[in-house]
C-alpha cells in the first residue's frame, strides 16, 4: 500500500498527536492526516469529519482506496455533531482552518457536550491565533506546546491545547505570540512577526495618506508594531 507523505504543516500536526489516541480531525477534506497516522501505526481509530461533499468523497475515497474503513470512519457533518460517546474520542484534530472557525466549531462541541474537555487538542489555524488562544484560556485549556513551521513560504501555527483544573491565564502578549513560542523566539517565528510589521508599517501609510486619519487606530498600529518589534529584536 502507498504511503502517505503528509506535507511539513500536516506532519508537524501529527507528531503531536498521541500513539493512543481515538482521533476526530474535524475538516477532514482528504482524511490524509488520518490516514498517515493509521498507516504509520500510530494510532488506533480515527474518525473524519467533513461538512462539504467533495471534499468527504474525496476522504472516502483515499479511506476506501487504502481498505482502512475498519480503522477510519469518514463522516459527513458539520463540526463535531459527528461523533458519538461510542467512538471514545480523546484525541480531536483541526487543522488548515481560520482561528475563529476553529474557535466557533470548539465552543459548538462544548455546547452540544460532544468535547467534554477532557480531549487533547491539536490545532493548526491558519489565522486567528490569538482569538482561538483567548478562547482556549477561557475554556480552561492550558497550551502545552506550540510550534511555527514554514511552508511553500507561507508560516503556519500548531497550537497543541490540554484541559486543565487550575486557572490557566495567559498574559496579552503569550495570547499573540503564544506562550510556548515565545520561550523559544525561533528564526521562523521572528520571521512570521518582520511580516507581519511589513503589513502595519504599509497600514500606516495608507492611513497616513487619508486627508482625515483615524488617530485611534494608527495608535493601536504604532502600540502594536513597538511589541512586535521589542519582541524580535
Ligand atoms: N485539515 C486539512 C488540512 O489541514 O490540510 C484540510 C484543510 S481545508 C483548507 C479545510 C476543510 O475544512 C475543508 O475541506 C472544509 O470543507 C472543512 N470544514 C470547514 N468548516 C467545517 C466544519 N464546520 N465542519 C467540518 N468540516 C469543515
Amino acid at each position: 500500500m502507498e504511503m502517505i507523505q503528509l506535507s511539513k504543516r500536516l506532519a508537524a500536526a501529527a507528531s503531536y498527536i498521541p500513539k493512543s489516541a481515538r482521533l476526530a480531525d474535524i475538516g477532514s477534506d482528504h482524511a490524509y492526516l488520518p490516514v498517515a497516522l493509521v498507516q504509520n501505526q500510530a494510532i488506533e481509530f480515527a474518525v473524519a469529519g467533513e461538512v462539504v461533499k467533495g471534499p468527504f468523497e474525496k476522504a472516502k475515497n483515499e479511506v476506501s482506496s487504502r481498505k482502512l474503513e475498519k480503522v477510519i470512519d469518514v463522516r459527513l457533518g458539520n463540526g463535531l455533531e459527528i461523533i458519538s460517546a461510542d467512538d471514545l474520542i480523546n484525541t480531536v484534530s483541526i487543522c488548515g482552518m481560520g482561528g475563529a472557525l476553529i474557535r466557533d466549531i470548539l465552543n459548538r462541541g462544548l455546547q452540544q457536550e460532544k468535547l467534554l474537555k477532557k480531549e487533547k487538542l491539536i490545532l493548526q489555524p491558519n489565522v486567528g491565533e490569538k482569538t482561538l488562544r483567548t478562547f482556549l484560556m477561557q475554556q480552561q485549556y492550558k497550551i502545552t506546546a506550540e510550534e511555527i513551521v514554514e511552508e511553500n513560504d507561507k508560516i503556519y501555527e500548531i497550537i497543541v491545547a490540554e484541559p486543565s483544573d487550575q486557572v490557566v491565564n495567559y498574559t496579552d502578549l503569550e495570547l499573540m505570540f503564544g506562550p510556548e513560542l515565545l520561550k523559544e523566539r525561533t528564526d521562523i517565528f521572528k520571521e512570521k512577526w518582520r511580516r507581519e510589521l511589513d503589513k502595519l508599517s504599509y497600514i500606516q501609510s495608507e492611513l497616513k495618506k487619508s486627508t482625515d486619519p483615524n488617530m485611534d487606530k494608527t495608535q493601536k498600529i504604532e502600540r502594536e508594531a513597538e511589541q512586535i518589534r521589542e519582541v524580535i529584536k
